[in-house]
């Protein structure tokens, strides 16, 4: 069952969602740390940037929408399950996206619900355990999907740039986005700049990883580009989930991945 809100009130919401922390966390981290994450996730950001991190000895996350898998999504294949489990063999993440990529300022109550937990099911099936980071699919945030989702996993991400330090909401995790047009190296460097000094969690999203990407894309020589950036600076790369981990944040069943 779809819930749709006139538009206004459904912008008024998501702002709301956004400014109302359900899970406040104060994170404390001894150094500055990057993560890199994928949405959907399409074929190409496994074959091209998984082994560019792997060759710094570092993980991603890739964010699963199951029902998504081995389909085209915004003219991307998206990877389909066999590459997801190798991607976790590996010791990358996968986390949680909901099952079929909804809208979750769309859906009833026990939808979503039903939704998440499928995509649960799925995701432990192929990876050996259950999802610890999700994102919310379109970058959607609600006040309902924060309070039905929260405790679900140890941490769930939007998309609302910033860089993750002292109060944040684990029930929304900032992120940077990581596109070539519009996050040139310049700006990765400032943002760097900033995440030296203030210390804190940058994470990155992105979609696609080709030559050509999309306009929410990013190209495997600019992905290897900013993975180079932030490895000679000495900045550390983890997934999500091992963020978290290191951050204290307990959730029952924790496991450490990569
Ligand atoms: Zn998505």
């Amino acid at each position: 069952m779809m819930l749709a809100l006139p538009e206004p009130l459904a912008g008024m919401s998501r702002r709301l969602a956004r400014a109302v922390p359900f899970r406040p966390f104060r994170l404390d981290l001894p150094q500055p740390v990057v993560s890199f994450s994928f949405d959907d996730f399409p074929l190409s950001a496994a074959e091209n940037a998984a082994p560019v991190l792997e060759a710094y000895g570092a993980r991603g996350t890739f964010y699963f929408a199951d029902q998504l898998a081995d389909r085209h999504e915004n003219g991307q294949l998206i990877a389909g399950r066999a590459v997801t489990a190798d991607l976790a063999e590996r010791g990358h993440e996968i986390g949680g996206h909901t099952s079929s990529h909804i809208n979750v300022q769309r859906v009833a109550p026990d939808c979503l619900i039903a939704d998440a937990s499928a995509n649960t099911s799925a995701i432990a099936a192929l990876s050996g355990q259950a999802p610890s980071s999700f994102a919310y699919p379109f970058g959607v945030v609600s006040i309902n999907a924060k309070r039905l989702l929260a405790h679900r996993y140890a941490g769930l991400r939007g998309i609302q740039p910033g860089i993750n330090r002292g109060w944040i909401d684990l029930a929304h995790l900032h992120a940077q986005e990581l596109y070539d047009v519009s996050l040139p190296l310049l700006r990765v460097e400032l943002l760097l700049d900033d995440l030296q000094r203030r210390g804190g969690w940058m994470i990155f999203y992105t979609h696609d990883v080709r030559t050509q990407p999309s306009s929410i894309g990013c190209s495997p020589a600019h992905f290897a580009a900013v993975v180079e950036l932030v490895t000679q600076r000495g900045i550390a790369i983890e997934t999500v989930a091992n963020v978290l981990y290191r951050a204290g944040v307990s959730m029952p069943g924790w496991r450490r991945i990569g």
